[in-house]
């Protein structure tokens, strides 16, 4: 941006930049027992089929209340979790409480699904998708209704051994989506290949689409593109209601973003929910 430009080679600091920074050894030494000890919270936001309006699924999006830092945001403690190997329990932690979700959700409208984000790592580790389905047999939860997102970049680090999940997983009849999609180094006969069911438009081409004729025909080849292939498409960061309306135009099938509503604690999501007129 023009701050940045002008500032030349002088970098703005921020200190989750600095490896050694007092913040940052603090967070790494605290995010055992934070997870332990249930200072983790998990957020939903909702996606809609923006055709009918109607509410299709959540997605779940970590947060960590810190009694000195306040709310950190999920970018800054993941790669820290990816790190040190606790992604693997916190990730556990993750489904389990979005199943909890899941489970509360149900009696209200049994065909919503809930998403969570995965970590490569996760595809990597012997036994995930074992555990994922043990997870899925304690809560009452259909398979169906839960969904994995995972980062393109990341899907396709060490394809092997991540496609033998993914196909487990696909077995068990949890859906796959390809987070973030259009940002890393895709290559397309590979998500041809995937065992996926969903592609996730990055925020990227979306927020802006109604203003960047460039962006509006990516986002609409991709929905196109990956309609042939059989997948179900998600736009993500949609903030305003002129996105919403062309994406319904290109048949998307979700729409998820601020102009809908923001990712919301287990308790405002379900009341906002049940208040939505499509539900009286
Ligand atoms: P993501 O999976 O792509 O999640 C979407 C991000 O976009 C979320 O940021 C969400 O709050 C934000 N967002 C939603 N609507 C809008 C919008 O209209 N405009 C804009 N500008 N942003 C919007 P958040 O919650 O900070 O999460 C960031 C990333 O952290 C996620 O990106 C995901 O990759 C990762 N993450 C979050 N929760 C988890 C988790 O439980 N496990 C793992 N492994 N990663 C997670
Ligand atoms: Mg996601
Ligand atoms: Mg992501
Ligand atoms: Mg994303």
């Amino acid at each position: 941006d023009q701050a940045s430009h002008h500032s030349g080679t002088v970098a703005v600091y921020k200190p989750e930049m600095n490896p050694y920074s007092e913040r940052r050894l603090t967070l790494m030494t605290e995010l055992r027992s934070a997870i332990e000890n249930d200072k983790l919270r998990l957020y939903f936001q909702p996606q809609l089929n923006p055709q009918t309006q109607r509410v299709k699924g959540f997605e779940a999006l970590l947060r960590w209340s810190h009694p000195e830092y306040g709310i950190i945001p999920p970018d800054e403690f993941i790669p820290m979790a990816e790190q040190t190997g606790l992604i693997k329990p916190l990730t556990r932690w993750v489904i389990s409480n979005a199943l909890s979700f899941c489970h509360q959700l149900n009696h209200v409208d049994p065909t919503i699904t809930v998403a969570v984000n995965i970590s490569a790592v996760n595809l990597r580790e012997p036994g995930f998708s074992e555990q994922a389905k043990d997870l899925l047999s304690s809560s009452q939860v259909d398979a169906r209704n839960l969904v994995m997102e995972v980062t393109e970049t990341e899907a396709m680090t060490d394809p092997k051994s991540a496609i033998q999940t993914l196909r487990a997983l696909k077995e068990a009849q949890i859906g796959l989506s390809i987070d973030d999609f259009g940002t890393g180094h895709s290559s397309l006969s590979y998500i041809r290949k995937l065992p996926i069911s969903e592609i996730k438009i990055d925020r990227s081409f979306v927020t802006g689409m109604d203003k960047n004729d460039g962006d509006s025909t990516i986002v609409r080849t991709t929905v196109n593109m990956c309609h042939d292939l059989g997948y179900e498409v998600v736009a993500e960061g949609v903030e305003t209601a002129e996105v919403q309306s062309m994406l319904a135009a290109m048949n998307c099938d979700r729409v998820q973003g601020y102009h809908i509503a923001p990712p919301m604690d287990a308790d405002q999501a379900i009341t906002w929910l049940v208040d939505r007129p499509a539900f009286l």
